[in-house]
């Protein structure tokens, strides 16, 4: 081993002491407020981090930064998301851990998973402002707004102990969606108030997440990836945001037994105390509906994520079976990129409703996630047109006119 390339690496940078420091003060800080729980937490990023570097996985390269660079992604979130609820599997059968320790401490893990969002986002802050690389990964983008660069991030793909963040974020939050779900869904059973309703919304968001996992290479080329800096508003829409509020259909009775929790519910009905406080009596034909409007949903979503990823990696690739339409060769207007602009948002729209199907029309709280999803994507889009017409210029405002529609056709 060449001694004099190890030797440097081993002498701690500046950023290297902010990031270990902020971390023990974490862990001091939430340790003291959060008892016992930090460890689940703490127990799950370690693993996460360990299995995402040693476990075997495609390493895929991403998209090519404005300086020429390319980072290289392992995607093995699915051999490690196999492992991890194998292990929690068996660990709760020999009675290591209870399946119920997300369930019943739900609200301990997200504020314990706030404060490390917080925590984590001021280091960033901090080892972003002091960087002085300047290759397009960590350039530091500095307003001098200390509120703006905080939320919004200050480098593009900042990494610790040579794990970049952003992708490990992202894989952390839909995994933890499913740990949730899984928690929830062993507090039902062993409540014996397993239903219909739950069953299906487990199914669907059980199926969309291995889904994610297993085309984990396509999340390389989207927008929070390729163009969205590491901030507050990331680190806290993967981390807490996806796994917490996008489980609120399930996240019924989760601190039933607890006087101090009870007080919570009640602050917070709009938690839609769902699935196992409210019977939903599903007919045949709604839960047939209800599976159509997943699978259309699904076939939109990952068709025309497909479809892009595929047209990226060689644009001569047939679409549905004829020569891609593309526009000053960069642009695919085929496919499902000729029906809408953001084709794929619609597909995605379609399965978050239909996660909320199962819970029936009688309340708007369990539909919580489409909206917001609705809010999102269209604020996202609008920002990705800006930067679109921005970087292609002309062939963007061809593209405009041969697909007129942006998510809906002939509605949006
Ligand atoms: P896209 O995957 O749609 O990526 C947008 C980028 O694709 C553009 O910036 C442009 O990048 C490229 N592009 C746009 N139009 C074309 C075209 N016609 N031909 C070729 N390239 C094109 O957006 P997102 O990253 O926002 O979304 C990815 C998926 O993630 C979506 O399915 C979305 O629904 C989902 N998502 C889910 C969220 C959730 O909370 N559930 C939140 C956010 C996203 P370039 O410069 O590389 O050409």
């Amino acid at each position: 081993m060449d001694l004099g390339v190890l030797l440097p690496s081993l002498i701690p940078s500046l950023q290297s002491v902010y990031v270990l420091v902020s971390y023990f003060v974490y862990l001091a800080v939430a340790g003291e407020l959060l008892p016992g729980k930090v460890y689940v937490l703490v127990s799950y990023f370690v693993y996460l981090a360990v299995a995402g570097e040693l476990l075997p996985g495609k390493v895929i390269r991403g998209v090519v930064l404005s300086d020429g660079s390319q980072l290289r992604y392992r995607c093995n979130g699915l051999f490690a998301l196999t492992l991890l609820v194998a292990i929690l599997g068996i660990s709760a059968k020999l009675g290591i851990v209870s399946p119920l320790v997300v369930a019943d401490r739900g609200l301990e893990l997200l504020s314990a998973t706030f404060i490390f969002c917080v925590l984590v986002t001021l280091v960033l802050y901090i080892s972003g402002r002091s960087s002085s690389d300047k290759t397009s990964s960590l350039k530091p983008h500095v307003s001098g707004n200390l509120v703006h660069d905080w939320w919004f991030g200050i480098q593009l793909n900042p990494q610790f102990l040579s794990i970049d963040l952003k992708f490990f974020f992202v894989r952390a939050g839909m995994m933890g969606w499913l740990l949730i779900n899984l928690s929830i869904l062993a507090k039902s059973v062993q409540d014996d108030s397993l239903s219909q309703s739950m069953i299906l919304y487990q199914i669907f968001c059980a199926l969309y997440i291995l889904d994610y996992f297993v085309h984990e290479e396509y999340m390389t080329s989207t927008w929070d990836i390729i163009a969205e800096r590491l901030g507050f508003m990331l680190v806290f829409g993967d981390l807490l945001w996806i796994p917490f509020t996008f489980s609120i259909q399930a996240c019924n009775c989760v601190f039933d037994n607890e006087p101090v929790h009870r007080n919570f519910i009640l602050l917070s009905s709009w938690h839609g105390w769902w699935l196992l406080h409210n019977k939903v009596q599903l007919t045949v034909p709604a839960i047939v509906a209800n599976c159509f409007v997943f699978l259309i949903g699904y076939m939109v979503f990952r068709g025309a994520n497909k479809q892009k990823h595929i047209f990226k990696k060689n644009p001569k690739t047939p679409i549905w079976g004829k020569p891609p339409v593309v526009v000053g060769g960069k642009l695919l207007a085929s496919g499902y990129w000729g029906i809408a602009r953001h084709c794929n948002y619609l597909g995605d729209l379609m399965l978050a409703l239909s996660f909320s199907l199962p819970c029936g029309i009688s309340s708007p709280v369990p539909y919580f996630y489409p909206i917001y999803l609705l809010i999102l994507l269209i604020w996202r889009e609008r920002r990705d047109e800006v930067r679109c017409a921005e970087k292609y210029k002309e062939i963007w405002a061809e593209y405009l006119r041969l697909v007129p529609y942006r998510i809906l056709p002939y509605v949006y």
